[in-house]
């Protein structure tokens, strides 16, 4: 197999996902993985969300002394910095007022290194998940160009944030708004990315989602693989991730057709190396 270890799986503590570790741990030997990690959600500064951390690096501790090719990640997510800071003051989400403003929120992620550190984590998935230019933005209708152009920004932040050790699934979508044709994506968003990657030396994720989704055409498919296989071919380190959040099993054989005709072969997607890893 070209993949051969998984570094974005949910388990029960994320407040989306319901695999047991149980089951991931079956579920890996079964496909014969030499490593996994396990990265739940931190989405906010917040206690039920630093809470599901805390549950999550228990239970991965408790695991490791009896499979120890388990890793204990955490997937970030940049939020708007006034909510974060509000979150820092009030302790809780509910009350929180976005200001109006004429530029995009500063961005933050949910706990800084030393903190992430603490609980024994040793890399993170950061990821962009929704538009954070404007108020509101979550509830507001899809704009193809806005989000294109947030995305870009987020990204960016997050190839240059030293907390991040994976740009976790580059341009996912929730809605898929761009999963028709890749080629939407200005190729000059992607070049100053992959600079940008490359001299923070950042992994990039090939995450299942983008091949086994029914949301993604078979263009779009294609055309992310080969997306990927230029990031790889600049020598940025590509890793796995099913991003599993239920029914964690084995997604490769299909993701696998896809990165082949691309020009992927055995050992080009990587593992974590432990001088990645924090100790
Ligand atoms: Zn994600
Ligand atoms: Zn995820």
């Amino acid at each position: 197999m070209i993949i051969n270890s998984d570094w974005h799986i949910h388990s029960e503590y994320s407040y989306d996902a319901s695999n047991s570790l149980e089951h991931i741990v079956e579920a890996a030997i079964a496909q014969g993985l030499s490593r996994i990690g396990i990265t739940d959600h931190l989405n906010f500064n917040d206690e039920k969300f630093k809470g599901d951390i805390y549950a999550s690096a228990n239970a991965v501790h408790n695991t490791q002394k009896t499979y120890s090719n388990i890793v204990l990640g955490v997937e970030l997510t940049p939020i708007e910095r006034p909510e974060f800071d509000y979150i820092a003051t009030c302790g809780k989400r509910e009350g929180y007022i976005p200001p109006f403003q004429s530029s995009p929120y500063e961005l933050e992620l949910g706990m800084t290194k030393a903190q992430l550190m603490s609980l024994g984590i040793r890399y993170t998935i950061g990821a962009a998940h929704w538009r954070l230019d404007v108020p509101h933005a979550k509830s507001l209708q899809p704009d193809l160009n806005a989000s294109i152009k947030d995305w870009y920004r987020q990204q960016l932040w997050l190839a240059n944030d030293d907390r991040v050790t994976i740009l976790g699934h580059p341009w996912y979508h929730g809605k898929g708004i761009w999963y028709e044709d890749f080629s939407v994506i200005p190729r000059s968003m992607n070049d100053d990315l992959a600079v940008a990657l490359k001299e923070n030396k950042k992994y990039v994720e090939c995450n299942s989602h983008f091949f086994v989704s029914p949301k993604t055409s078979e263009k779009f498919r294609n055309q992310y693989a080969e997306f990927l296989r230029e990031l790889f071919e600049m020598n940025i380190p590509i890793t796995y991730g099913s991003d599993s959040h239920s029914n964690y099993g084995d997604s490769r054989a299909e993701v696998e057709r896809y990165l082949r005709s691309a020009g992927f072969v055995e050992g080009d997607i990587s593992e974590l190396s432990e001088n990645d890893l924090w100790s």
